[in-house]
Order: C-alpha cells, then sequence, then structure tokens
C-alpha cells in the first residue's frame, strides 16, 4: 500500500503512455516481420490511442496545461473507448470474424460527445465511471469469452494469456465500478488517491500482459499455419504424402504395443481423366475436394486420410481389423457414388484397395504396395468395387481374398 501511496499518478500517466507505444510497436514490428493477421492493425490502432491518450494527459498534468474541460474530457474519452473497441475488433478479426467495425467505431463518438450532450451529469466522475466503466467491461469480457471459447475448442492453451488479461481487466473495472457507487469518488482521473493510482497501476498490468498475450497469439497461429503447410494437402485439407511415413509408423508402434490390429484403404478416383477432359482441370479439382470431403466425413477421429496425389488417397484404420476395414471401405464407395458431385453434376464412383498389417512391424511399403495391388484388382474387376488382400503372415492364409460385392 506504501508503494501506490508513492506512485504518482502523472508518472503512471508516462509509463502507461509508452506501454500503449510498446503494444502498437509489437504489432507493427510482428507485421513488418512478415505476418498478415487483419487482428494486427486493430491492436496497432489500440496501442496507440492508449499511447495518445495517456501521454497527453501527463503532459498536460505536468505542464499544468489548462486544457478546456469538456475537450480534454470528450478526446480522453474517445481514446479510451477506441482502446477497447480496437482490441475487441482485432480479437474478432482474429477468429476470422468480420470485426463489426462499423457497429463499434460510433461508440468512440459517442462517449466523446456526451460531455457536450449531458454536461452536469457528465462532471460527474461517478457518472462516468460507471457509464463507461460498463461499456469497457461488456467489451473486454466478450473478447476474453471469445478467446477462451476457441482457445478451448482447439485445445490451444496460448490463447489463455490474451483471455485472462481481458478478464482481468473486466474485473478491475467491476471492482472500480463497485468502488465508485459505494465508496468515496475522487473528483479527478489523475487524483492522487490511493485506489485511483492502483487501478492505474492495474490498467498498466493489463496492457503489459495483454501485449505479450497478443504477440503469442500471432506467432502460435503462425507456427500452426506453417505446420498445416508442412502437412497437409492445400487442396484438400487432408494429410499429404510427406507426413504420411512419420504418421504411419506412430501409429504402427501404437498399435503394436496394445497388440491391436491396425489397416489400410487405398482408394483411387475411376476414369478421372474423363472428367478432367469433359468438365475441365478446375471441376476435376472440385471433385477431388468433394471426393476427400465425404471420406473425410466418413471416418473417426483417430482414422487418418492422405491425398496420395492426383485422384488417390489413403485411409490409416488403428484398433481396426481387415473386415472392419472393409466394411468402413464399403461404405465410403457408397458415399462417394451415391450423389452427384456438385461441381460437375453426375456421379463419379471410386475403387478400393484393402489391407491390414501384419503383426510384428512389417514393412509399411510391404503394406502399401499390397494395398496398391488390391485397389489395381478392384480396377481389373470392374471399378467401383471393394477388394480385400490379407497380410501373409496373419492367421488367414496367404491367398485369402475378400471380395465385396
Ligand atoms: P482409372 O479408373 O484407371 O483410375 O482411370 P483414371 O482416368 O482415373 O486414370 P488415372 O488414375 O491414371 O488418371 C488420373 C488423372 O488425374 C491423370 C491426371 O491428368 C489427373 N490428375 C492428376 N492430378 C490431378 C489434380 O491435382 N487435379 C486434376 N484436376 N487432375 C489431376
Ligand atoms: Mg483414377
Ligand atoms: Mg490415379
Amino acid at each position: 500500500m506504501e508503494l501506490i501511496r508513492q506512485l504518482d499518478t502523472a508518472t503512471l500517466a508516462f509509463v502507461t503512455g509508452l506501454a500503449g507505444l510498446l503494444l502498437a510497436g509489437t504489432m507493427v514490428g510482428i507485421r513488418l516481420a512478415g505476418m498478415r493477421n487483419p487482428a494486427l492493425r486493430y491492436w496497432a490502432l489500440a496501442g496507440l490511442a492508449a499511447a495518445v491518450g495517456h501521454l497527453l494527459a501527463h503532459w498536460a498534468l505536468t505542464f499544468h496545461v489548462a486544457m478546456p474541460r469538456v475537450g480534454s474530457l470528450a478526446l480522453a474519452n474517445a481514446m479510451v473507448t477506441i482502446v477497447h473497441v480496437s482490441l475487441l475488433a482485432g480479437v474478432r478479426a482474429f477468429l476470422g470474424k468480420p470485426p463489426r467495425w462499423l457497429l463499434l467505431a460510433p461508440l468512440a463518438l459517442l462517449t466523446a460527445s456526451a460531455g457536450y450532450v449531458a454536461p452536469e451529469a457528465w462532471a460527474d466522475m461517478r457518472v462516468r465511471i460507471v457509464v463507461l466503466g460498463f461499456l469497457y467491461l461488456v467489451l473486454d469480457a466478450i473478447a476474453a469469452v471469445l478467446l477462451w471459447r476457441s482457445g478451448s475448442a482447439r485445445g490451444e492453451r496460448f490463447q489463455f494469456v490474451a483471455a485472462s488479461a481481458f478478464g482481468f481487466n473486466a474485473v478491475v473495472l467491476a471492482v472500480r465500478i463497485a468502488h465508485a457507487l459505494w465508496r468515496h469518488t475522487p473528483d479527478a482521473t489523475f487524483a492522487h488517491e490511493p485506489f485511483q493510482t492502483l487501478v492505474f497501476v492495474l490498467g498498466l498490468v493489463f496492457i503489459a500482459v495483454l501485449t505479450v498475450g497478443l504477440a503469442l497469439l500471432m506467432f502460435r497461429d503462425r507456427e500452426l499455419e506453417l505446420r498445416r503447410l508442412v502437412h497437409r494437402d492445400p487442396l484438400t485439407g487432408l494429410f499429404n504424402r510427406r507426413s504420411l511415413f512419420e504418421h504411419a509408423a506412430r501409429e504402427q508402434a501404437r498399435c503394436e504395443r496394445y497388440g491391436a490390429p491396425l489397416s489400410l484403404i487405398m482408394l483411387d478416383i475411376d476414369a478421372f481423366k474423363s472428367v478432367n477432359d469433359t468438365y475441365g482441370h478446375g471441376a476435376g479439382d472440385d471433385v477431388i475436394c468433394e471426393t476427400a470431403a465425404r471420406v473425410a466425413l466418413g471416418l473417426r477421429d483417430v482414422d487418418a486420410a492422405f491425398r496420395l496425389g492426383g485422384e488417390e488417397f489413403l485411409i490409416l484404420l488403428p484398433s481396426t481389423g481387415l473386415d472392419d476395414a472393409v466394411a468402413v471401405a464399403e461404405r465410403l464407395r457408397q458415399s462417394v457414388s451415391d450423389t452427384p458431385m456438385a461441381p460437375i453434376g453426375r456421379t463419379v464412383t471410386a475403387s478400393f484397395g484393402v489391407t491390414e498389417l501384419a503383426r510384428g512391424h512389417e514393412d509399411w511399403e510391404r503394406a502399401m504396395r499390397r494395398a496398391d495391388t488390391a485397389l489395381y484388382r478392384a480396377k481389373d474387376e470392374g471399378r467401383d468395387r471393394v477388394f480385400a488382400m490379407s497380410a501373409p503372415c496373419n492367421t488367414a492364409p496367404a491367398d485369402a481374398v475378400l471380395d465385396v460385392p
């Protein structure tokens, strides 16, 4: 408490202004480093507004500048409103939602003009704290909830730092409102009063933690994007061939450890050249995408689908024996061929090769070749069908094949 008493509000305003500049500078720096996230613009603006508001306040306090009261209040309130509005607009932009900028921008104008519309009521510090505090509390609480919810949904712990900063500030604002309503209220924002000073210190902590939290969000987002680019096929969003062997080795080791089976499905769209020739390469790409989406929809969370290239896909089915894998392939075959593909308005079919890995760490390439052989048997036998081959060293006889239908 003694520390709080010693702190001087003019100096605090100056330091908070610098913190605002640091927030803006960090966001600009991240953008210059090559990230093009639209949220950066809003967060930089928030930092800039915090800097302008607090540095002007510091200047006025230090040099005892006599500013017209209504005008300086309007400017200060507009700046603080821009801070909270831009922070929320940035959070929405970060989550891929439209920032609703046009809806939120008038709030800054409204808070700025309140002193002109109702000068007597607005001159009362208590009214300003309650009205503006409540507005900022709502904006910060929305930002906290949006980030927290999307963080939980994506299993992303990194969003919790920024979410907690917003939540923390919302709580500080709530306490400030309660204090203003039930306790003594200083008659000026920068009054040298311990509670008021504490609010300033907590505001500074908010901007500092937020700067770290938002920078973390950006770098984490870029890291996930890069990982996605490395492991995913850009056309379909499925895993790519590059990630197959790493994925397969991990699943094989896991299934071996638990004594569980592991099966493979390889599929290839039938007569795809004619789709390209008739409807064009672009429509062909769209058919590949729709096929991938139908396949992905028919799988469990633990299964993994890969685009091997062209119109050929591979599916890994952990804890699934050959018979069950055949049933899955048959279901996928129907989901591909049952309804017309939207991009071309007609149905396409696909052929499926299924196999199960032999126990005892069968060579992965060998299992892939067997799935490939099964797929070409399905093609040979007339396409639009599932053909299965069991592993040679499993209990089933080496030449046992299941042919469906
Ligand atoms: P089959 O029933 O024997 O599989 O006949 P098919 O016509 O599908 O023959 P194949 O699998 O050999 O041909 C695949 C064609 O797919 C050849 C190639 O021009 C085309 N293709 C490969 N990659 C892409 C791609 O990314 N987009 C599009 N639109 N076409 C592709
Ligand atoms: Mg094909
Ligand atoms: Mg092919």
